[in-house]
């Protein structure tokens, strides 16, 4: 236990990790790999592939270090990588974007989504529109600043947002509306209407709107739409991305910031204090990554989609009920059909009856909603075939 007094409390009990006790736990993609290491058992929980990405992003690391770009990177970010990303947000997206002034790179999406909220969120009186499940660096990030979570919830099957729900959640005193499509842990990417009925609310109550685009690679059925694409958005829209999910290297740590000069400008003051800069090396490998081919992209998602449908027969077979996610790294199972009301319980047996490890949705939601996703498990199908096999057949026993 520690005394310790500061605004860690804030960024622990947002993130629900704060016990009664004042002791503080890991995060829950932490202890489920910790647990995976412990037990031996299949790791479905944490999201990272357990395979390198493409060789040509992985030499352009190992030459850049050998040519010595070891030292502090621009605090803006490496200029071809952000002539890079503007090329990247024009060639899929057609959005224009001037490297110069309208994006930043940060320390993975993580330092990019917190160093926004803390930039632009200015105490109690703000609130931040969320959509529940929720990753957890968001209500961490949320609680540092001071400001007030509003969550919209995402129920099974589909995970869908209600607009009428929605309508209610987005007021005056919303400043921020935090999007994550396509969506961790759900799955899910968000229909026209929703993106569409997320613009008119932010434009009616001056809100900003904030993106999590980290999966947009991962779009499994259709081509990703970034909200700043829309008729009205990119001046009220920071959208964020990362390379950890498309090359595979979660590790690197490096995303980005898109957006209004004033917005970018903002974010680069925060974000100066948090890191200043770095990956030095591993900037120019995601230049070199982003600017590959089209069937890099398409075999990525194609990659996935295959995993996605021999994961969800997998848990089928094994007697979940499974949600069909369109995309992300992620499936949500309901566990109720095997007996198991409460996902958390399993999740911690899982390992030993099964030899697989995976995530319980109650990880992702308020206190408040915790029982509506009580039998809900994430499971990650960001793994090797075999490994998805291994683990299909081992949950086969489940039911057994
Ligand atoms: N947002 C979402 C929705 C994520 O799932 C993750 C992590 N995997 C991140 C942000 C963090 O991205 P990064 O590793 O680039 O910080
Ligand atoms: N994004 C990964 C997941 O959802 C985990 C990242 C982390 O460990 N913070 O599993």
């Amino acid at each position: 236990m520690t005394q310790v007094s500061g605004s860690w409390r804030r960024a622990a009990a947002g993130a629900r990790l704060l016990g009664a006790d004042g002791e503080v736990a890991s995060t829950i993609f932490a202890e489920m790999s910790a647990l995976a290491a412990r037990t031996g058992a299949l790791n479905l929980g944490q999201g990272f592939p357990d395979e390198d990405g493409p060789e040509e992003v992985l030499e352009a690391a190992r030459e850049a270090i050998a040519a010595g770009r070891n030292q502090y990177p621009p605090g803006r970010g490496d200029p071809d990588l952000l002539q890079a990303i503007a090329e990247h947000q024009r060639r899929f997206y057609g959005i224009e974007v001037d490297p110069g002034s309208e994006a930043i790179v940060t320390a993975g999406a993580t330092e990019a989504l917190t160093a926004t909220l803390l930039a632009l969120l200015d105490g109690p009186d703000d609130e931040v529109v969320v959509f529940e499940p929720f990753y957890d660096a968001y209500a961490a990030a949320v609680g540092l600043a001071g400001a007030r979570l509003v969550p919209v919830r995402l129920r099974w099957p589909d995970f869908q947002p209600d607009l009428d729900e929605l309508d209610r959640a987005v007021t005056d005193r919303t400043r921020i509306i935090l999007v994550n499509d396509p969506h961790n842990p759900t799955g899910a990417v968000f229909s026209a209407g929703v993106r569409e009925r997320i613009v008119e609310l932010a434009d009616r109550h001056g809100a900003i709107i904030v993106t999590d685009e980290v999966y947009e690679h991962l779009s499994l059925d259709e081509p990703h739409v970034p909200i700043a694409s829309l008729d009205g958005a990119a001046q009220r829209t920071v959208t964020i991305s990362s390379g950890g999910k498309t090359f595979r290297t979660t590790g690197w740590k490096v995303g980005w910031v898109t957006a209004p000069q004033d917005l970018v400008t903002a974010v680069l003051t925060v974000k100066q204090y948090l890191t200043y800069s770095g990956g030095a090396p591993f900037q120019p490998a995601i230049a070199r990554g982003l600017r590959l081919s089209d069937a890099f992209f398409s075999g990525l998602a194609g990659d996935m989609r295959a995993k996605r449908d021999l994961l969800g027969t997998g848990l089928r077979a094994a007697g979940f009920d499974v949600s069909r996610p369109a995309g992300s790294y992620f499936t949500v199972a309901d566990a109720s059909p095997l007996g198991a009301d409460d996902a958390a319980q399993l999740c911690r047996e899982l390992p030993d009856r099964a030899g697989v490890v995976a995530v319980p949705l109650s990880a992702f939601v308020t206190e408040e909603h915790a029982r509506e996703y009580r039998s809900l498990v994430r499971f990650a199908a960001c793994k090797r075939r075999e490994m998805l096999e291994e683990a299909a057949a081992r949950l086969a026993t489940l039911s057994a």
